[in-house]
């Protein structure tokens, strides 16, 4: 019997403690966990750094309401600001939040209702942004949606020439993430940002997934070269405590004055020291260039194992966000992997999500890479 709503299809593992890659449960069996919490603990679990920069602030105060000026909140903004191409912020606790920050202010600021999103793409579970996510089967049951939204295929640029001037903003995810790990391509990326310019609309980057280091860049969105107007952070941002930012351009901040949006728990103290020890050690060349290194040697590894496997259709990604799209649904595989205490997630019926902590170890790589070649090899035995 459970207390609580079912909204989640949860697996048979009770967590009793978490430690940098490694989860151990109620048994004591330990799990190397590529998922992070959905790529949210991209410092790994119980990081010490973010540990004492809590408890510091727990000592101080932890809550008081944005009455008052919290100079914490001013070092997080700046931060995100210096890393990225807004200029203000505003925080939330909540992905769904900071998409919900960024449609009101795309509204507000043009004047305009349409915003423009795309098949597949996930943007969250509020009413706003549930309208705004592009699958049917997060909707479903949940109608009349909001009717301002309109969906187009992603990564097809031609699309995009039937757009008009009557639309406030186009937002997107540079990598799906949900929807199935679907990296953008640039010219597709480059038309968006034309397309915004050609019809007046502000152009909004959903980072939630990709922000925060875990493509490689700060934002996933610097890969390719663009200027969004709006760039949403979530997940990442506290490595594991609830926050949420909606980071925008100077000439949006006249539209949110005070009174025109908030939020009772945003830009909370506890959440603002996870968030500036988070940033202190992701934001930092060095890191980043690490990211890329592990996941070049996680993907070269992963194409050599799995590359040809019957049921693998293609190894793809950015970063640490890495997807195995395999022939069929993952799901069997996915609960294989587990049972070999190989934490991985679905995105999408086919694709096998791997979000590792960005601090993963090379040991960890290889450990995971043997379990996946186990579990493959395993699957190969069983097709013939
Ligand atoms: N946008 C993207 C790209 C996401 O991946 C998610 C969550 O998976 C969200 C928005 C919603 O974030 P939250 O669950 O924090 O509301």
């Amino acid at each position: 019997m459970s207390y609580l709503f079912p909204t989640y299809a949860r697996w048979n593992v009770t967590v009793k403690e978490a430690k940098g890659t490694w989860i151990t449960d109620e048994n004591g069996t330990k799990y190397l966990d590529f998922v992070s919490g959905i790529a949210v603990c991209n410092l790994g679990h119980a990081n010490e750094e973010i540990i004492q920069a809590v408890h510091d602030q727990l000592a101080k105060y932890w809550h008081t309401s944005n009455m008052f000026h919290q100079p914490i909140q001013e070092d997080v903004a700046k931060v995100l600001v210096e890393n990225s191409d807004g200029d203000a912020v505003f925080f939330c606790n909540s992905g769904a939040e900071a998409n919900e920050a960024a449609i009101k202010l795309a509204r507000k600021h043009t004047g305009k209702s349409k915003i423009v999103t795309f098949l597949q793409s996930f943007h969250g579970r509020t009413f706003a942004t549930m309208s705004a996510t592009g699958q049917e089967k997060i909707q479903q049951g949940f109608g009349p949606l909001l009717q301002t939204f309109t969906y187009l295929p992603y990564n097809d640029a031609a699309a995009l020439e039937e757009l008009e001037d009557d639309v406030a903003a186009i937002m997107l995810e540079v990598v799906q993430g949900e929807g199935g790990v679907i990296p953008a391509q640039q010219e597709f990326i480059e038309k968006v940002a034309e397309t915004c310019k050609r019809i007046g609309a502000l152009l909004i980057i959903d980072e939630i997934q990709t922000g925060i280091g875990r493509t490689g860049k700060a934002f996933g969105y610097q890969h390719y070269g663009i200027s969004p107007d709006i760039i949403t952070s979530a997940k990442g941002l506290g490595n594991g405590l609830p926050v949420g930012a909606m980071i925008g351009k100077a000439s949006l901040i006249e539209a949110f004055q005070a009174g025109s949006h908030g939020s009772t728990f945003g830009g909370n103290p506890i959440a603002m020291a996870a968030a500036k020890a988070t940033l202190a050690k992701i934001f930092n060349d060095d890191f980043l260039k690490e990211v890329n290194e592990k996941s070049d040697y996680l993907v070269n590894k992963l194409n050599r194992i799995i590359g040809n496997h019957p049921l693998v259709k293609e190894i793809r990604g950015k970063g640490l966000l890495i997807g195995i799209e395999c022939k069929k649904q993952a799901g069997a595989m996915i609960d294989q992997l587990r049972e070999h205490h190989l934490l991985v997630i679905a995105a999408g019926p086919n694709v096998i999500r791997l979000i590792p902590p960005l601090t993963v170890s090379y040991e960890e790589i290889d450990k995971a890479i043997e379990i996946i070649d186990k579990a493959f090899s395993q699957q190969t035995a069983i097709a013939h």
